[in-house]
């Protein structure tokens, strides 16, 4: 946080740009750092790449009581719809802003199109816990990080207070 990458609107990416080394290598890096630090999921502005592309990997794992999990999903220039203004909270963490967590609420169901690594057309739809992480790496192919959506500053804690005081209160997110 800080960095003016993690605040710009990040550039489109070409489609022939997906079948280049580089963006292999890029894909790449982006999966390293993400699984080096323990993330759910990363946008290239966070390893300072300014372009559209952000992944998400998430294990099966249990929020209110829904099973929920997502293989490795590269999305790349993707467009988001907002189904409902229903908001739902859930703890965010992130890996540009270490060691805090802030209690944000969110749209709870959207539609996302995108291109994929294969530079083929993809759709998907996400409620709960998996449209909360969509939103949060999407911010940031568009210059947001989560902490400009904590409305009532006195959620946002250390890693440290959160755990000793506010965990298990509510759903977490890193
Ligand atoms: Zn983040």
């Amino acid at each position: 946080m800080g960095h003016p990458v993690l605040r710009e609107k990040a550039r489109e990416i070409p489609r022939d740009f997906l079948v280049s080394d580089e963006f292999r290598q890029l894909i790449l890096d982006m999966r390293d750092s993400m699984k080096h630090y323990g993330g759910i999921g990363i946008a290239a502005p966070q390893i300072g790449v300014s372009l559209q592309v952000a992944i998400i990997e998430l294990g099966t794992m249990n929020r209110y009581g829904e099973e929920i999990s997502l293989p490795f999903t590269v999305f790349i220039n993707p467009k988001l719809e907002l189904l409902t203004h229903e908001q739902q909270g859930f703890w965010e963490g992130c890996l540009s802003v270490p060691g805090l967590r802030g209690f944000v609420e969110r749209p709870k169901k959207l539609r996302v199109t995108f291109l994929n690594e294969k530079g083929e057309s993809q759709e998907l739809l996400a409620e709960g816990f998996l449209a909360t992480v969509i939103q949060h790496e999407l911010d940031h192919l568009f210059g947001i990080l989560y902490v400009d959506r904590v409305k009532d500053t006195r959620l946002l804690s250390y890693q440290e207070e959160y755990d000793a005081f506010l965990s298990g209160k509510e759903e977490e997110l890193e």
